[in-house]
């Protein structure tokens, strides 16, 4: 570390989300130190993640709204900040099967981004087997996970910490490890951006839970120039290396699923898409995304839930008292299967909050989840 122990905000994890955030925070002229319990960058979801940067495609939910938002706000800040780090390869949504092809026509009226149809004999033309009309969204792209992640380390103060407790007294947080033996860093906010594990509180309410996936890193010459996705995902050619992946398996034992093959079904689906006779095996990646009850992400202050059912007893029974929070703690987390779309936009709604007291926008605020999970409880 390379400066003194009293910090405006420690983040704790260091996968996009919470880089996303020590980063805007940096920006705004905080003194940040983010910690994450692994040594190398990106070892959650984020670094198992095809990092895609795409719009989401449907019938013009609240959810795609604010996907299209984020997506926007994702691919101009990855391009100013990150350029390096993502490739603008465009990325084709292309129909499951013939019923999602029908369903494509009624989509199209939602795609309120840059896009174009591109039918059998187009896609033929660049390499990709398949029979219907898709979508291009030719300003889509891949992230390179960990280069940005270990691209941000090196820019805000980063410790290698397990965090096991924070204790909050005199308005300070002291952020404790018994694993690595460090107890003596202080800052006046922390923001949780633990992933699936998110249980350093009681934050039962968020109902953060883990989807795992897998992905594969191969070798090959095939010359794809475009990233594409179907029921899975497969990158352009980015230097010699195309990734298949996807997160699909909610299993509490998702490798005995896999059954010691995490790739064998992305292979067999990939290639009815593009020729993969080259490929040849780099890497295998697997990992836990975590999402949350109506997937929008969780970005926002943490109720204070002892208090809250201690001293509000009815609100198990509907009454609606106004919530309180703990002091200075944040969440940012619940980014499902779009955490590198979400990131940036959701970074940046948490930082002025923190540093310039913002309304924190409804839609992403955890406090939504709050009053339904103590009406839950009692049924
Ligand atoms: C196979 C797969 C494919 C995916 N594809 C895409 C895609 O194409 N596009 C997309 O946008 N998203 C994709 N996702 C989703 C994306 O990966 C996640 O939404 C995103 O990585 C979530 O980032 P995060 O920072 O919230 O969590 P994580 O990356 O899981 O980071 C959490 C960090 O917190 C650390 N941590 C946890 N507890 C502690 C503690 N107590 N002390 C210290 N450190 C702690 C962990 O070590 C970890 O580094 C995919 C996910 C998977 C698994």
């Amino acid at each position: 570390m390379k400066s003194s122990k009293l910090f405006d905000t420690v983040v704790v994890g260091a996968g996009i989300s919470g880089c996303c955030i020590a980063f805007k925070l940096q920006q705004k002229g905080q003194k940040v130190l983010l910690v994450d319990r692994s040594s190398l960058p990106a070892s959650g979801g984020s670094g198992a993640a095809g990092a895609f940067v795409s719009p989401k495609i449907g019938k013009g939910s609240p959810l795609q709204e604010f996907t299209t938002e984020a997506y926007e706000y994702a691919k101009d800040f990855y391009l100013k900040y990150f350029p390096k780090h993502f490739s603008q390869t465009g990325v084709i949504r292309i129909p499951k099967d013939e019923d999602d092809a029908k369903k494509f026509k009624l989509y199209e009226t939602f795609n309120n981004t840059k896009y174009k149809n591109i039918d059998e004999e187009e896609l033929k033309s660049i390499g990709i087997n398949n029979a219907q009309d898709s979508f291009l969204f030719e300003e889509a792209g891949v992230c390179d996970a960990p280069a940005m992640c270990r691209d941000i380390w090196e820019r805000v103060d980063f410790l290698q910490m397990e965090v096991d407790s924070l204790e909050y007294s005199g308005n300070i947080w002291e952020i404790k490890s018994k694993f690595n033996n460090i107890d003596n860093i202080k800052s006046n906010n922390v923001v949780l951006a633990t992933g699936y594990q998110n249980t350093l509180f009681d934050m039962r309410y968020m109902g953060v839970k883990g989807t795992w996936g897998s992905r594969g890193d191969y070798y090959s010459k095939l010359k794809l120039d475009v990233s594409m996705h179907k029921s899975i995902s497969v990158s352009a050619n980015i230097n010699g290396i195309i990734k298949l992946g996807a997160t699909h398996n909610k299993s509490k034992n998702p490798c005995m699923v896999c059954d010691g093959k995490p790739l064998q079904k992305l292979e067999d689906i990939a290639k009815n898409m593009v020729d993969t006779s080259d490929f040849r095996l780099k890497e295998i990646f697997c990992g836990m995304r975590a999402g949350s009850k109506d997937y929008f992400p969780l970005v926002g202050r943490v109720v204070d839930v002892a208090y809250m059912l201690e001293t509000y007893p009815a609100i198990l029974r509907g009454a609606k008292p106004e919530l309180k929070h703990i002091d200075n703690l944040f969440i940012l987390n619940g980014l499902g299967g779009r955490g590198f779309v979400f990131a940036p936009l959701i970074a940046q709604i948490l930082s002025e909050h923190i540093s310039e007291k913002k309304e924190l926008d409804k839609r992403v605020n955890p406090d939504r989840l709050f009053l339904k999970w103590c009406r839950k409880m009692n049924n």
